[in-house]
């Protein structure tokens, strides 16, 4: 139970790769908040689960692109709470579409939940976390962010800008124990991943050595040492969750 007393909020929490995380911060003895945007059931079961299993959850509601939103309800959280321990960047879209024919609305929204999103929610949770003088801040990025995808110039460009956000803030944060690093899964089986065709199934399966797509709690693992004591030594960091598809 290395995270007991200790509160995390997890966004987009409720499914896929969020949902992994916040049962495993759970399990590890963390509260946890599981934040949505717009679907509350697998939210609400997600802290179910948690309670079922004698931990500890709530749900909370806001759309991480919306700076105002983030701010009043990460400080109400933080305060109810009385402290906001460990931050999950993990809410994440796609609108895909090859360069020439992107829409502005496909860029603008992929960049303002991916990035913009976690840099309101780091912004407002960075206040707490410093004021205690700790805190651990995951950032959910991509393999994609590292080698690049056609038909992904927004997802590839919001998940690269995450790691020069995670640098610069572990910079920032580090002489108050905060640590900022990042996670870059390869191909998770998702509601996200779930539209592959079977032939690019195939051909992603062909270039990963370990042979298998991930599962979310592969994500989760590398989260939870994170924000374990045992990295406490360890920010700027991107742990790379891909099977072996990029070295
Ligand atoms: P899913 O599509 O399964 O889940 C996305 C989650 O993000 C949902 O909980 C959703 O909430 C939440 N969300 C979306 N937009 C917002 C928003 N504006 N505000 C708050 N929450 C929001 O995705 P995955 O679990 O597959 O992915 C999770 C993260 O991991 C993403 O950042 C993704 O880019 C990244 N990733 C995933 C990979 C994969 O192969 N699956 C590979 C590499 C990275 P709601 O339920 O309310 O809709």
């Amino acid at each position: 139970m290395g995270l007991r007393d200790r509160v995390a909020l997890v966004t987009g929490g409720g499914r896929g790769i969020g949902q992994a995380v916040s049962l495993r911060l759970a399990a590890l003895g963390a509260k946890v908040i599981v934040n949505y945007v717009a679907r509350p059931e697998p939210a609400l079961e997600t802290v179910a689960r948690i309670e079922a299993a004698g931990g500890q959850a709530r749900v909370a509601q806001f759309d991480v692109a919306d700076a105002a939103a983030v701010q009043e309800a990460v400080t109400a959280l933080a305060a109810e709470e009385g402290r906001l321990d460990i931050l999950v960047n993990n809410a994440g879209i796609t609108r895909d579409g090859l360069l020439l024919k992107m829409k502005e609305e496909a860029w603008d929204a992929v960049i303002d939940t991916n990035l913009k999103g976690a840099f309101n929610c780091l912004r407002a949770a960075a206040k707490p976390m410093m004021k205690q003088r700790w805190g651990r801040i995951v950032n959910i990025t991509s393999v994609i962010g590292f080698a690049g995808n056609a038909g992904q110039v927004n997802y590839a460009a919001a998940k690269a800008g995450l790691m020069g956000l995670t640098k610069s803030a572990a910079r920032e944060l580090a002489s108050r124990q905060i640590t900022v690093n990042a996670v870059a899964p390869g191909y998770i089986e998702t509601e996200m991943t779930s539209h592959l065709s079977e032939e690019l199934a195939a051909r992603i399966l062909a270039e990963i050595p370990l042979a298998r797509l991930g599962q979310a709690g592969d994500v989760a693992a590398a989260v939870a040492y994170l924000v374990s004591e045992g990295a406490d030594y360890v920010t700027g960091q991107c742990l790379h969750v891909n099977g072996g598809m990029y070295m």
